[in-house]
């Protein structure tokens, strides 16, 4: 189920990956044995290069702990399926899950010595928004706090040799992350565990289409960066492409995020906008944008719209998003221009479930 803990559906096992750190040495502590024994499996499961996937792997721990985990323990969440390499170096890792859906990661390797994985949260989504290829398909059901952490470690095991340490992780898969906030809240405190995986808080950003409250509840809860998906700066066009706004429209979204921001010392969010030529790229858009946000600690990523099979929506010209990107910026923005190719192909969430984002490069 997802609980959080999760257990396995081929018994009662409970998944390592879904526990923190403080539930694995309770859990650890039930069946009779030290903390230090967990620390010492906490790192076999998460530290330093050596990632165990199975009881047979933990070398250095008392004979009779392995026993109580080969018996009580499930090592893994999910099953990889294939690895696929796209002509610009991208690396999309697909899973089976345990129920036998199927799930993306992506890993997106960049010169500097930063290597991003991107992670899903649930399988589909049920947000619906008009741009994205995964919001047609529904949403199929949450992912666990266990397969969402181990996305992230099968990335670093598979790949770290290849492209070199991942340092980042983006919660920009499948899925609306922060409709499932208790799970992703989870998965972020055990991917920054300092003696785990030990990612820093400000490289994990977690992406909203604008869940409001739950938006609040992050911005208390946690001090990893968040991304919101804005894409349009009236509520009559974001009502259609993101019909989240009926509930939550851009006045509300942004009067919250002007609120809780006041709380965080050095924070800004991150203001994702995919230009879609016609809908949401006009002159008049521009200065709305910069009117919006003032005041809001923030940068804008300007992305451009990878069209995908059957899409109503295409892409606004180059010449027009330098245009819009230096009106925003002479207004005082810090604004950024990401196009569809290279390290920061990612748009808003979902937009990696679109198949002409990743795949059309192979
Ligand atoms: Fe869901 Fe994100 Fe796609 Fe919207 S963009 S439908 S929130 S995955």
């Amino acid at each position: 189920g997802d609980d959080g803990v999760g257990t396995s559906n081929k018994g009662l096992k409970v998944l390592l990956k879904g526990m923190t750190y403080d539930e694995l040495e309770k859990w650890v502590q039930s069946h009779g044995y030290r903390p230090g024994q967990a620390l010492m499996l906490w790192k076999r499961l998460y530290g330093n290069g050596i990632w165990a996937h199975h009881s047979d792997q933990l070398e250095g721990l008392n004979k009779d702990f392995k026993k109580m985990l080969s018996e009580n323990a499930e090592f893994k969440a999910l099953s990889l399926k294939q690895v696929i390499t796209a002509a610009d170096g991208t690396r999309k890792i697909l899973f089976t899950l345990e129920d036998g859906l199927v799930i993306e990661t992506v890993v997106i390797p960049s010169d500097s010595s930063r290597n991003t994985v991107c992670v899903s949260s649930q399988v589909g989504c049920a947000m619906n928004c008009q741009f994205c290829y995964t919001g047609r398909m529904g949403l199929r059901r949450h992912l666990t706090a266990a397969e969402i952490v181990e996305q992230a470690v099968f990335a670093r095991c598979l790949l770290t040799n290849e492209v070199g340490d991942i340092t980042n992780v983006v919660f920009m898969g499948m899925g609306e992350p922060l409709q499932n906030i208790d799970n992703v809240l989870k998965a972020t405190d055990i991917m920054l565990h300092d003696q785990g995986l030990h990612f820093s808080p400000r490289k994990i950003t977690v992406s909203t289409s604008g869940l409001v409250p739950q938006l609040r509840r992050f911005l208390k809860a946690s001090n990893c960066a968040l991304a919101v998906s804005l894409n349009a700066t009236t509520d009559e066009v974001r009502n259609w492409i993101m019909p989240i706004n009926r509930k939550y429209n851009i006045g509300l979204l942004l009067q919250t995020l002007r609120e809780e921001l006041r709380f965080k010392n050095n924070y800004k969010v991150l203001f994702e906008y995919v230009m879609l030529a016609g809908v949401n790229d006009s002159i008049e858009d521009a200065r709305r944008l910069a009117d919006l946000v003032r005041g809001i600690p923030c940068k804008i990523n300007l992305l451009s719209f990878n069209p995908h099979g059957g899409s109503q929506f295409r892409p606004t010209s180059d010449e027009k998003m330098i245009e819009f990107r230096n009106l925003l910026a002479e207004a005082g923005c810090v604004v950024f221009l990401r196009s569809s190719r290279g390290d920061d192909q990612m748009a808003a969430c979902g937009q990696l479930g679109n198949p002409g984002a990743i795949q059309a490069p192979l």
